[in-house]
């Protein structure tokens, strides 16, 4: 145990944390040059497409110090993002130490400072780490004063590194070994282990992710997840070389996984405790939570035949992602599909982008929703996540909806801005300081609903890019919803309707049916397009009836043309839905919450 130091890498997202995984990788060389591809780690076409980490990985890496012994570094990876932070937090339970990456040209930002609280409150051992000091616009000495002054850190224990170029690499290693405490733990202790994390092999089932803390395990034993009292024989245990690499045992100190019969990782929790059916321990870890989806939304398939095969995708999906859950739902508008719970706005575009790239689906989001409180006259409540399914107003006593706080830090020159965005989005200023002389960190509370759409984009909008965000929920607080309804040729679609506050309700439909004028096409006859509360109309657009046929210029014309333009048709339709005798598109459904 000595020899073991387990680590994870946190950052401000883009500083750098997955090439220096990257490079400790190559540094310790269990892959081979011929077989490295950069973002190792990342596995995920999304994942690599987008540069963020969505699933957490983990590797074992053997290093020989300048001590002349072999340690073992274990590298947790953690997700980078606002919608995973509980996953982030049982990571870090499973390590003794964080490096802590800061660009040396951005400096530390929100979810660097977030990160770190997260690690503090785990108790980490915390290396700072100044990267990209190649580049032109690196300022080192700046970096170390936040370092001090708004970390609290020691600036003189800062690695300095480019992961980019490979400078510095052996000195993080090297300071793993020697700042880093090593496990305690008592390999003779009954058995518990630590979930952080599990994912599907289709040959093998559940493959999970866990720390010893004490004791020992090994094949052939029987163990169970205490949250549940699952139990199951341990086929294989070993430990993650990018490769898994069986291992005779794992023992107090150790990260690896185990392999026993699981059929779905829904049946694995992260931050669950394993532990021995004969000889257990008698406590389980702390801080063990159900995953708790804030934003809800409906998938549907665009052709309806294709309800078969979402399901199949569905069942799918959710064997490798345990956070995802969902039940069947039904549309008046839009037929079959399933009314699913999501992390957050992330989470949920990662669903539909596997859904439509791994299993060729073409589907209809609605608008995402939060989750209300709805208390009603009898006394009685009830929550409600889909706005087609709102109750009668004049049956509800009082309605809530989640908050949340942010912490936003930006440069002070757009205070005034951030101020404005939160303000116009029903926020309140709590508090905000200055980090440094220009920096500051401005805290609101924010309902939910008005972040989780487009707030984000805005807000790197409006701050050009140097405003960070994070969040945490905070409860329900009081609030007037209505329901805004919106029709197609007088004809009522379910799957577009969204709770607003009311104070909003009027400006919102206008807008709204701008935006569903823009986003559907064209018909042979004139379109209606209304927003309504109850039975007032409160907005309206027409959209007038084609004059051309699009095609017929073409005639006589470039055959190859004509084609082109017939199969972009073509695969303009594949994402267009019929609502009655009206064809819309996709990006429709979504295009109702923008809010401008
Ligand atoms: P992550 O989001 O923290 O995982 O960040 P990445 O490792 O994906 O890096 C974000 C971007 O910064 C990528 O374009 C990297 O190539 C770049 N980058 C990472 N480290 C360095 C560095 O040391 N120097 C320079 N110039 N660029 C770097
Ligand atoms: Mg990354």
């Amino acid at each position: 145990m000595k020899h073991i130091r387990n680590f994870s890498i946190i950052a401000h997202i883009d500083h750098g944390k997955s090439t220096l995984s990257d490079r400790l990788i190559q540094e310790t060389g269990i892959v081979s040059d011929r077989d490295f591809q950069d973002q190792i780690l990342d596995t995920m076409d999304i994942e690599r497409e987008r540069g963020i980490t969505i699933k957490s990985q983990t590797v074992s890496l053997p290093y020989t110090a300048k001590d002349g012994k072999e340690y073992v570094l274990n590298l947790i990876d953690t997700p980078g993002h606002v919608d995973f932070t509980y996953e982030v937090s049982r990571a870090l339970a499973s390590c003794e130490g964080a490096l802590l990456i800061v660009d040396a040209s951005q400096g530390v930002e929100a979810q660097t400072l977030a990160n770190l609280y997260l690690a503090l409150e785990h108790d980490l051992e915390i290396i700072p780490i100044i990267n990209k000091i190649d580049l032109p616009s690196a300022e080192i000495d700046w970096v170390k004063g936040q370092i001090e002054e708004d970390l609290g850190l020691d600036p003189e224990a800062s690695i300095l590194t480019s992961a980019k170029n490979g400078i510095g690499i052996a000195d993080v290693l090297e300071g793993a070994v020697e700042l880093l405490p090593a496990p305690e733990g008592d390999p003779a202790a009954p058995l518990k282990a630590l979930i952080f994390d599990s994912h599907y092999d289709p040959y093998r089932g559940t493959v999970v992710h866990f720390r010893v803390i004490d004791g020992k395990m090994k094949a052939g034993d029987t163990i169970k997840f205490m949250s549940n009292d699952a139990s199951y024989k341990v086929e294989e245990v070993g430990v993650f070389q990018i490769v898994r690499v069986p291992r005779k045992e794992l023992s107090a100190g150790e990260v690896g996984y185990l392999i026993a019969g699981i059929k779905t990782v829904s049946d694995t929790r992260c931050g669950d405790t394993i532990t021995h059916v004969k000889g257990g321990c008698e406590e389980a870890v702390a801080g063990f939570k159900d995953p708790t989806p804030v934003v809800f939304s409906s998938i549907y398939p665009v052709a309806s035949d294709d309800y078969e095969e979402l399901t199949t995708a569905m069942e799918k999906l959710q064997l490798n992602d345990a956070s995802l859950i969902y039940e069947k739902d039904s549309s008046a508008a839009l037929g079959f599909g399933f009314r699913c719970g999501f992390l957050g706005l992330l989470h949920l575009e990662v669903v539909q982008e596997r859904l439509e790239r791994e299993y060729g689906l073409s589907l209809i989001l609605t608008a995402p929703s939060v989750q209300y409180e709805v208390e009603f006259n009898t006394g009685e409540v009830e929550i409600i996540d889909n706005p087609a399914l709102y109750p009668d107003p004049t049956t509800i006593s009082r309605t809530s909806e989640p908050f949340i706080k942010a912490a936003i830090i930006v440069p002070e020159r757009y205070m005034g801005a951030v101020m404005k965005l939160c303000l116009d989005r029903r926020g309140i200023s709590v508090n905000y300081q200055y980090l440094t002389n220009s920096r500051m960190e401005m805290i609101f509370e924010l309902p939910l609903a008005e972040v989780v759409y487009d707030f984000y984009d805005k807000l790197k909008s409006i701050t050009q890019g140097y405003g960070s965000f994070d969040y945490e929920l905070i409860g329900y607080k009081e609030t007037d919803l209505v329901k805004l309804d919106f029709l197609i040729n007088g004809e009522k679609v379910d799957a577009l309707a969204q709770l607003v506050h009311k104070d909003r309700a009027v400006s919102r439909g206008r807008v709204a049916c701008e935006k569903l004028k823009e986003e559907i096409p064209r018909q042979m006859f004139k379109v209606a397009i209304q927003g309504a509360i109850g039975a007032k109309i409160v907005s309206r657009e027409t959209i007038s009836a084609f004059r051309k046929d699009v095609t017929a210029k073409c005639y006589g014309g470039d055959i190859s043309r004509k084609r082109k333009l017939l199969e972009k048709q073509k695969k303009g339709k594949k994402r267009m839905k019929m609502v009655g005798q009206v064809e819309i598109p996709q990006s429709a459904f979504l295009a109702v919450l923008k809010s401008d």
